[in-house]
């Protein structure tokens, strides 16, 4: 357990836990709708390393993400879920490929309907806006994740990145071997 904290609100809303074998936690399982309708609130920190598939995209899994996810219904009487992240990531600069970090800090707001036909019309309508059908078993994990692998940067790079390892060898002799070839000289 890494400290979430709940809201009575999401107990209201039916909120389960469930196990999450890779790393021995509990986490929550919500049903979106429900969640949303009861004005729920969810938050805690979770390693980066608990993402497999987002872990498989990053130089490190160094790191925790901070997250929350709050409910609530729009003027339509429509749910929505929204889902803010915090924190820092390695990346590969895709200029030089050594690893860069990347620090964000997200918010999105999800729309909730009751199947993708009815989804797709409102993204027609509103192309701003996202969407999610109603999951009356959401791991919230998931849905973080499906956030954060929206969010990474297509193709991240340094603002200025540092001169290539390779060329500085080549540009001037490393001092400490020809120090060793001295002192194999006189050992001879
Ligand atoms: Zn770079």
């Amino acid at each position: 357990m890494r400290g979430f904290r709940l809201a009575l609100a999401a107990l209201l809303a039916g909120l389960v836990w469930s196990q999450d074998e890779g790393f021995g936690r509990s986490m929550p399982v919500i049903h979106s709708a429900d969640f949303a309708r009861e004005g729920g609130v969810l938050d805690g920190s979770l390693p980066v390393a608990s993402f497999p598939r987002l872990a498989d995209v990053l130089v490190s899994t160094d790191g925790d993400v901070a997250w929350q996810i709050r409910g609530g219904v729009d003027k339509f009487s429509r749910p929505w879920i929204e889902a803010s992240l915090e924190g820092e990531l390695v990346v590969r600069c895709q200029r030089c490929l050594n690893p860069m970090s990347w620090p964000f800090s997200i918010e999105t707001r999800f729309t909730q309907f009751a199947d993708e036909a009815a989804a797709d019309e409102a993204e027609e309508l509103d192309p701003d806006m996202e969407t999610m059908v109603i999951e009356p078993a959401l791991l919230v994990e998931t849905l973080l994740e499906d956030e954060l692998l929206l969010a990474l940067p297509f193709a991240p790079t340094h603002a200025v990145c540092d001169a290539p390892q390779e060329q500085n060898r080549q540009d001037k002799p490393n001092p400490f071997a020809a120090l060793a070839g001295l002192k194999t000289r006189k050992a001879e």
